[in-house]
């Protein structure tokens, strides 16, 4: 699985990287991105529940 993150859409609400911090971190001013495109297994679950919880639906998996 992939992860991609649409940055006209991210706003920096922060959620993914509440949620899924090992594939999320913050950019210099604060919006997310993606650390390693391509999704370690172990954090599938938690990258969905990101993809879910994100208020602008800026996160896509792939795959
Ligand atoms: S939860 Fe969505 S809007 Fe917020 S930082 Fe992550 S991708 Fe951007």
């Amino acid at each position: 699985m992939k992860v991609r993150i649409d940055k006209e859409a991210c706003q920096g609400h922060g959620q993914c990287v509440i949620l899924c911090p090992e594939v999320f971190e913050y950019d210099e001013q604060g919006f997310g991105v993606v650390r390693n495109e391509v999704l370690p297994e172990a954090a599938e679950r938690d990258c969905e529940r990101a993809e879910a919880s994100c208020p602008e639906r800026a996160i896509h998996i792939t795959g």
